[in-house]
């Protein structure tokens, strides 16, 4: 199910034209080394074979795990909050219950593949984000830019996020009680069970942790 699209480019250092094959839809059973290549960045990354030039790529990206029934769809700077893809829907409607999220960045698909494949709520950790980042910035002064859960540890009570800081995106590590995530799961459970299984890939993020907040604050 692999696909690869193959395209011109010139390297902006040296002029050199030529032609990269970029992987845009893979999954995990038959393309068992693309976990490792996002997550050390190779898969994105391109390099002149002129000059030695190196720059990152952007380009859309597929994954899919099947077997822990999860997909992630990579598009850059996406800020929609569902996406439908008719010819996919059609493609995967016998696996209506895989969970399906769009995100704008690969620190964001990083992230989503890290819960998903955990087997963790990524609601109910984009909740408890959203409230310990509200913490964090009362802490420091400064505004949260973005920020992406690290571990989650039920054994040792602990939740940890990689914040970014300010104007500077300054990195900032803060660990809190596994019983945050417990709470938000609860609260997911009760009121957005539905969103799971909704048709199209969701964009679960702050924009929708937020919403998701002030929806349940009203009906409590
Ligand atoms: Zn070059």
């Amino acid at each position: 199910m692999s696909e690869i699209i193959s395209k011109a480019i010139t390297c902006p250092k040296c002029n050199q034209k030529s032609t990269v094959d970029l992987m845009c839809s893979m999954n995990t059973e038959s393309d068992p080394g693309v976990r490792e290549k996002i997550f050390n960045g190779s898969l994105f990354r391109w390099k002149c074979k002129k000059c030695g030039f190196s720059t990152r790529l952007q380009f859309p990206v597929l994954y899919s795990d099947l077997k822990r029934q999860f997909m992630v769809y990579y598009i850059p700077n996406v800020e929609r909050s569902c996406i439908v893809d008719e010819k996919l829907e059609k493609e995967f409607a016998e696996l209506s219950d895989i969970r399906k999220r769009v995100v704008p960045t690969i620190n964001a698909l990083k992230e989503k593949i890290f819960l998903l494949e955990g087997g963790h709520s990524d609601l109910a950790v984009e909740l408890s984000k959203l409230a310990v980042a509200e913490v964090v910035s009362k802490s420091t002064g400064q505004n949260v830019y973005e920020g992406y859960c690290t571990e989650i540890n039920k054994e040792e009570n602990s939740i940890s996020f990689q914040f970014f800081l300010g104007g500077d995106h300054r990195s900032y590590l803060q660990t809190t009680r596994y019983d945050v995530y417990k709470r938000s799961l609860g609260i997911v459970r009760q009121y957005f069970n539905e969103t799971d299984k909704k048709k199209g890939f969701l964009n679960i993020n702050r924009s929708w942790a937020r919403e998701a907040l002030k929806r349940y604050k009203t009906t409590e």
